[in-house]
């Protein structure tokens, strides 16, 4: 999507390939058009267990003090059936209906009638009116950049209301989080069966679906790119940003007031936790327009993969850690404090630097400085679905010398940040580091077998100059 990034698409285009261009291939969106019995299996699988999952990671804290192991060995001893723990698992409220029906609509409100005043002001932030990268079908979709703004009304208020106004207390989000957790799942599993049946009957832009002709893989992986209500309402942006990433930092602060409220205090593995945490969801906001530039963004489609994630996976699972520290709390001798929080840091800055890295070069065309240098890059071309040829640049300088998904790196190293903050009691709040190098490592190679599709021998040439995936000489 290079070309796409620096200039408009009908300056991309350079000329019109011929059939017999061997060094151009057809560019692929999305996940793929054939779906194989492994995809389908993994999909199986992935529509059946995740809820399951998830229910059984905070039914764990709930009822077993965050032990993974202690209700599997009473299920198998006999100790107790599933219908005990089934009859000791909160039900849905009409509390926690009310609460996450006013939140959502909430971020909704925002999302789309607050146009965004941040950028008028903070300097250096991009917001406002932005333009994604261009669909398969050649559109190039306008987003009202606003999530920033919405992230810091929603925290203000909740401070608000936690030391003046005490409508509620802020341990809400901790103690309704098993009926919140059924909430969650009713919009996940709504807004990806809603965005089925818009991309059959009624989608945004028609030559932008996918039917992959089995039902399971669509409704899994999506059919419409960037489904919409009206002009502004993108599914994709709103759902990763509001319900997901905002509600992240609340999640952990709700987290904190609980230990305060059962504790007397707040542990400093909590607030390294909050802190760390926060640094990564407030550079996100800050980096929105650029978000649009990523492959959530530029290549999936939107179904049940990102619409239930972001409901539920995502405010769920990414914040076990904040939920582990309520049940046990942990205080970190300085050393071991200073050592998680340099590890953190140093992983941020890596991921930050990384991507900001290749967003520059992008965007000036490789008329910038990496390093203090003029960057190294490999020239490549591809072929779009309209049959015509683009250029782009693959960076060879800086942290994309070192290795070709440097950014995840960091990323991983924040990740592993996080699950420290809890000690070595439990492997629960491991989850996130698991699942985070799960989930890069497969992207790393989901996105290269795009590439390679995409840019053919280019590619090739790019990664025989930059050899490793993820850690230099070992991967
Ligand atoms: P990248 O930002 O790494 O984007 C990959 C794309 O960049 C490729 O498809 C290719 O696109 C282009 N590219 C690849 N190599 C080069 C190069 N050498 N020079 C220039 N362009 C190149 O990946 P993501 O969008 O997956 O990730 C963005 C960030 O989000 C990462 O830091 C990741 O860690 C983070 N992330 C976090 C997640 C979470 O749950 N916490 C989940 C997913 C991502 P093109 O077609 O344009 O050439």
């Amino acid at each position: 999507m290079a070309a796409h990034q620096q200039k408009k698409p009908s300056e991309e285009r350079k000329h019109r390939s011929t059939q017999n261009d061997t060094q151009t291939s057809q560019v692929q969106w999305g996940r793929a058009w054939e779906v194989d019995w492994f995809s389908l299996a993994s999909i199986l699988f992935l529509l059946m267990f995740a809820p399951l999952i998830v229910y059984y990671f905070v039914m764990a804290c709930d009822q077993y003090q965050c032990s993974l192991t202690d209700p599997l060995i009473d299920l198998l001893t006999g100790n107790r059936r599933l219908s005990d723990i089934w009859d000791k698992t909160p039900m849905l409220t009409y509390r926690a209906v009310g609460s996450y029906t006013l939140w959502v609509s909430f971020q909704v409100f925002l999302y789309v009638f607050i146009p965004d005043f941040c950028h008028k002001f903070l300097p250096g932030y991009v917001g406002g009116v932005q333009e994604g990268a261009v669909t398969p079908a050649g559109v190039v979709n306008k987003y009202e950049i606003n999530g920033l703004q919405a992230w810091i009304i929603t925290h203000v208020l909740w401070f608000a209301n936690a030391y003046y106004f005490h409508c509620f207390s802020p341990t809400i989000i901790f103690d309704n989080w098993i009926p919140l957790l059924w909430c969650a799942n009713i919009l996940g599993y709504a807004v990806s069966t809603f965005a089925m049946i818009k991309g059959y009957f009624f989608p945004t832009n028609a030559r932008d679906c996918k039917f992959t002709g089995n039902f399971f893989y669509d409704y899994m992986m999506g059919i419409e790119f960037n489904p919409r209500i009206g002009k502004w309402f993108d599914f994709k942006l709103f759902f990763n940003g509001r319900p997901g990433i905002v509600a992240w930092t609340l999640i952990n602060l709700s987290y904190a007031a609980k230990q305060q409220e059962l504790y007397g205090q707040v542990t400093n593995s909590m607030i390294l936790l909050n802190v760390l945490q926060g640094i990564y969801v407030l550079d996100y906001f800050w980096n929105e327009a650029w978000y649009l530039k990523t492959i959530d963004i530029c290549h999936d489609h939107f179904g049940w993969y990102l619409g239930w994630g972001d409901c539920v996976w995502l405010p769920y699972l990414y914040t076990l850690q904040g939920l582990y520290l309520v049940y046990h709390p942990v205080q970190l001798c300085t050393a071991n404090a200073i050592g998680i929080l340099t590890l953190g840091l140093v992983g941020y800055y890596i991921f930050r630097m990384t991507n900001h890295q290749k967003d520059l070069f992008r965007r000036t065309d490789g008329n910038c400085k990496i390093w203090g240098k003029k960057p190294e890059y490999i020239e490549c071309s591809y072929m779009a679905a309209d049959g015509a040829k683009y250029y782009s640049k693959l960076l060879t300088s800086g942290f994309w010398g070192w290795a070709r998904h440097f950014n995840y790196t960091g990323d991983l190293m924040g990740s592993l940040a996080y699950c420290l903050t809890c000690g070595f009691e439990h492997i629960l709040p491991y989850f996130y580091i698991v699942y985070m190098t799960i989930l890069l490592t497969h992207r790393c190679v989901r996105d290269e077998h795009r590439c390679f599709s995409k840019y053919g021998k280019d590619w090739k040439r790019y990664t025989a100059a930059v050899p490793y995936r993820l850690i230099p000489h070992i991967f």
